[in-house]
């Protein structure tokens, strides 16, 4: 019988795994991963990740023993990988998941389509989630997005026929190339701990959700924390949104039902939003309004570009959620926005760089979530309410008494709490009471903010006011604005932003 290779990429897992169930049904089955050097090669890609992917590996190897079926792990181009495979195997079908990645995976992608055409094998791609390939009308897609959630579940035999037994695994210890993980807060990898992360959530955390999840240290907790298992796939999405679905109908009136309901909306924009970049890859690399892509240079100032990586802005917040950020892998969303805001506004760097810098930061890494997320923040979507965050109102608000500031700006460690949202403004003897020299020890903030905003403001009327914006503007939405609005959580959060138009 011919055999079946299951090719796992962004989707870690055996529960709810459609490829992997067709194949237990269709013939004796090889499960593969291939750890691609030229993808570990690529500026957006980090050694965090793959420390969580490693971890996956081990979490999936288990999982599919329990199967009867042993996990191939091998390194190479994914080609060379193939033909090796098609000498020991003859023809065979392949089988996966659409991967709705940034441009390196689609071209890859395309190679092997090739490749499968030239090499007489056929290529079942399954879709993950609720995204359409192609997408010829965003008119329906939220139909077909409950639709899809509202399908059945992938079922396994109880064991599966093995093809071969796999052979030694490549030393995942070893980083490729990519040097030492200096991320100790970083989440743990596989489906195995994302289940518990998630049933967590669902049943206790789910309650602080709404109304927790702006400030960063209580969002640690409040928000589902689940994004690093949907973005490898350790968690199948359909899986969680039926889920959610059932313990909606159960929970009693009050805060774990009002939390859920927020939570909600937040699994389909995560589709809506990979939806973008699947139906326009090169938003990886450029502005999707027209009339904006010139709009800044790149990368701006290379020594505020480093200032704003390394957390040495001068705006405390800021650099708290960058250091977090470095140490932990994640942060919440309101400072992921907050951290482009400053880069592309008052810093007035061009987007590219602080997304590549963001997605090696990020465990979650998800490019069709985060290149349509860094357009929308840095203003060059031309179809998005701009938002401008002021750092000294979003600390006020989200860390009154700068135990965050404190914790991660630990040059600010003896500022009490009058100064810690502003400490450039502290005089030279509460300074020194402060133990903390302002420009010494800590800088002071890199630009004005206020003047720079208002220049910012003005370069962006000017790039709006061009001829032919306004049409422009159209059919970017049309092509990727949502169409239908899903409930939305009461946002108490929209203040403390300055609004450009
Ligand atoms: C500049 C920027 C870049 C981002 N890059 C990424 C990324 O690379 N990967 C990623 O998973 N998320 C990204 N996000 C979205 C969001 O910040 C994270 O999904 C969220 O903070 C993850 O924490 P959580 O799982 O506790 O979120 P929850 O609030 O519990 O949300 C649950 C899930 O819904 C999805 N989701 C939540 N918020 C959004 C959103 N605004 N847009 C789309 N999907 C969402 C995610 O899959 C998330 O895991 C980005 C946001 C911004 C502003």
């Amino acid at each position: 019988m011919t055999v079946q290779v299951v090719w796992f990429k962004r989707d870690l897992r055996v529960s709810d795994h459609w490829p992997l169930a067709e194949a237990c049904r269709a013939g004796p089955v090889l499960p593969l991963y291939i750890i691609e050097p030229a993808y570990w090669q690529q500026p957006d890609s980090s050694v965090r990740q793959w420390a969580f992917i490693a971890e996956s590996l081990r979490d999936l190897r288990r999982q599919l023993a329990r199967l009867g079926l042993p996990l191939w792990v091998m390194e190479g181009d994914t080609l060379n990988i193939l033909s090796q495979l098609h000498d020991q195997l003859g023809p065979f079908t392949l089988r996966s998941h659409q991967e709705y990645g940034g441009n390196w995976t689609y071209q890859r992608d395309r190679a092997v389509k090739r490749w499968c055409d030239a090499h007489d094998v056929t290529w079942q791609e399954t879709a993950p989630f609720g995204v359409l390939r192609p997408c010829l009308d965003r008119d329906h897609w939220a139909e077909h997005w409950q639709d899809f959630m509202a399908s059945s579940q992938a079922t396994l035999p109880g064991h599966c026929e093995g093809a071969l037994p796999a052979p030694p695994w490549p030393d995942l210890k070893t980083p490729r190339g990519m040097g030492r993980e200096l991320c100790p807060g970083r989440q743990r990898g596989g489906s195995e701990t994302g289940e518990a992360v998630w049933k967590s959530f669902l049943e206790q955390r789910a309650r602080g959700y709404r109304g927790g999840i702006s400030a960063p240290q209580k969002a640690e907790h409040s928000g589902s924390r689940i994004s690093p298992y949907l973005a490898w796939g350790c968690l199948s999405l359909r899986q969680v949104v039926q889920q959610l679905w059932v313990a909606q109908q159960q929970a009693p009136a009050g805060p774990l039902a009002n939390g859920l309901a927020a939570f909600e909306s937040r699994l389909w924009w995560h589709c809506h939003f990979i939806q973008k970049l699947e139906d326009q890859v090169d938003m990886e690399h450029q502005s999707l309004h027209p009339a904006l892509r010139n709009l800044r240079d790149d990368p701006g100032n290379p020594e505020w570009l480093r200032a704003w990586q390394q957390g040495q802005t001068g705006w405390p917040l800021v650099d708290a959620a960058m250091r977090y950020l470095h140490h932990h892998g994640w942060i919440n969303f309101r400072m992921r926005a907050m951290l482009v805001s400053m880069a592309c506004y008052p810093l007035w760097l061009h987007w590219q760089q602080p997304a590549l810098h963001l997605a090696r930061l990020f465990v979650d890494y998800e490019p069709g979530i985060h290149y349509p997320q860094i357009q929308m923040q840095a203003g060059v979507t031309g179809i998005n309410a701009l938002r401008m965050y002021n750092p000294t109102l979003q600390a006020q608000k989200l860390d009154p008494e700068g135990h965050f500031i404190r914790r991660w700006v630990p040059e600010l460690r003896g500022v009490s709490s009058t100064w810690t949202h502003q400490p450039w403004n502290m005089g030279s003897r509460q300074q020194k009471e402060s133990g903390v020299q302002i420009g010494e020890d800590y800088p002071s903030p890199l630009v004005d903010f206020d003047v720079a905003v208002r220049q910012a403001r003005a370069r962006l009327a000017e790039a709006r006011h061009q001829a032919g914006f306004r049409e422009q503007s159209r059919a970017v939405n049309q092509k990727h604005g949502s169409r239908r609005r899903r409930p939305r959580a009461r946002n108490t959060d929209n203040d403390d932003q300055l609004s450009l138009f």
